[in-house]
């Protein structure tokens, strides 16, 4: 590693983090192998958030490694517009015989947010493309995360991350989250209230006529807003509505892709199928950034010989499809395959649930949601005070040991699914001794 000092804090601006008090105690990972990092000094930290929700294999997996290496020293880039390489097919026909059935065509990009753009620009292309071009309107929800493109977070829910970023797109409306039910407070799996809020789309189709409206999209779980677990027959009430106005249904897979819900994706969970599925992180456990966009046949064959058709998309990336991305997500989709890893995810998820429902009893915790290999805890807030308890909260459980994600009062957590037993007690034993500690 270069030589790092203090003074080499100052260039980088930080996505997404307070950079005075990062700066002010930087905490940085200089290494990490199946479930852990490493600092600088070596300490070791148990990963109980697969970095960002996306090592989903485990880090450091020799088998990627090699794999980009090796592709690396082949062919370092090919362009992707009107030229390809085998690699990127291979990869594509390999991908669809994971994603839901009926899903089976593939459009590479580079992260979640590209994604996201990707498949709401598709979905009016679709429209268009079948001579129905009024159908531009777009349906998100409140609290959802949909990356941070302008379409991401014009459908997307969070205030900060739209506030300061001006009006952003029009014909834009939000499905009101399902959180915040009493009766649902520390459900164990999918909470049984609220799929009633799905109807709630009515509305919008009333309000606007359906002949107005494109697409609706969900994360079938939402993640980065904090755990949100759908009710019990939500999804298929949403489902069962786009199907009745002719309304695409886009499921932002980016998180509970590649078996962080115990199954290959959230609509196999589910048994609710999209018509366009947005994925990253997990697509290539994170070794190269990458992400996809699986669509219907139908919605591929419409823009090819649609009455409208444009023939092609006009829209794509230097870097879609890029050569050591597609090597590494083979190589990723192996690994998930070979060692059983969705199925690994689905018969921990009980152990898992029971360890997080746990900490109920633990100093300052209001709720706390699972799902698959996923958990959200909820600390009671602190008005008025600089920082959330959930934020000491992430920084103490590091310097014991434990890589935490927090947003907002919630903390997340989505371990690697190569977890074991005893790092689940760990992070669980670690969590309830921090938060005795935050006040
Ligand atoms: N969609 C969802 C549901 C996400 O969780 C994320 C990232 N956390 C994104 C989109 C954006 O992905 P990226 O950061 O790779 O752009």
């Amino acid at each position: 590693m270069p030589d790092f000092g203090a003074n080499d804090l100052d260039a980088y601006w930080m996505p997404f983090t307070p950079n005075r008090r990062f700066k002010a105690n930087p905490r940085l990972l200089a290494a990490a192998k199946g479930m852990h990092y490493a600092t600088p000094d070596g300490r070791q930290i148990l990963d109980a958030t697969s970095g960002l929700w996306c090592v989903n294999a485990g880090h450091g997996r020799e088998a990627i490694t090699q794999a980009i290496r090796k592709q690396a020293g082949e062919m370092d880039y090919a362009p992707s517009f009107n030229l390809g390489h085998p690699l990127a097919f291979s990869f594509a026909s390999r991908l669809v015989q994971v994603t839901p059935k009926g899903l089976d065509r593939i459009f590479f990009t580079n992260s979640g947010s590209e994604s996201v753009d990707t498949a709401l620009k598709i979905a009016l292309a679709y429209h268009r493309a079948r001579g129905k071009g009024t159908k531009t309107r777009l349906i998100g929800r409140e609290r959802g995360y949909h990356g941070v493109g302008f379409g991401g977070i014009s459908v997307g829910g969070i205030p900060k991350n739209r506030m300061y970023f001006g009006s952003l797109l029009t014909g834009v409306d939000h499905l009101p989250h399902t959180h915040g039910i009493a009766e649902n407070l520390f459900s164990q799996g999918l909470p049984v209230h609220g799929a009633h809020l799905a109807d709630d789309l009515e509305r919008i189709v009333a309000l606007h006529d359906a002949s107005n409206i494109a697409a609706v999209i969900v994360e079938p779980v939402a993640g980065s807003t904090g755990v949100l677990v759908p009710p019990e027959g939500y999804l298929q009430k949403l489902r069962a509505i786009c199907d009745r106005h002719d309304i695409l249904l886009i499921f932002d897979e980016v998180i509970t892709g590649f078996g962080r819900v115990g199954a290959p994706f959230a609509a196999d969970r589910f048994g609710v199928t999209p018509d366009l599925l947005c994925m990253a992180k997990g697509l290539t456990n994170a070794a190269v950034p990458a992400g996809a966009v699986a669509a219907s046949t139908a919605i591929y064959e419409t823009m090819l010989d649609g009455a409208d058709a444009p023939i092609e998309l006009f829209h794509g990336y230097t870097y879609s499809g890029h050569p050591l991305a597609c090597a590494a997500g083979l190589a990723t989709l192996e690994i998930y395959q070979g060692e059983g890893l969705f199925d690994r995810a689905l018969a921990l998820e009980p152990y898992w649930r029971a360890a997080v429902h746990s900490l109920r009893d633990a100093r300052h915790v209001i709720d706390i949601r699972d799902f698959g290999l996923i958990a959200g805890i909820e600390l009671s807030p602190r008005p008025g005070a600089p920082t959330a308890r959930a934020m000491e909260a992430f920084e103490a459980a590091f310097d014991r040991g434990l890589l935490i994600r927090v947003t907002g009062d919630i903390i997340a957590l989505s371990p690697p699914l190569i977890i074991e037993q005893g790092q689940i007690d760990q992070v669980v034993e670690t969590i309830r001794t921090v938060l005795a500690a935050v006040e």
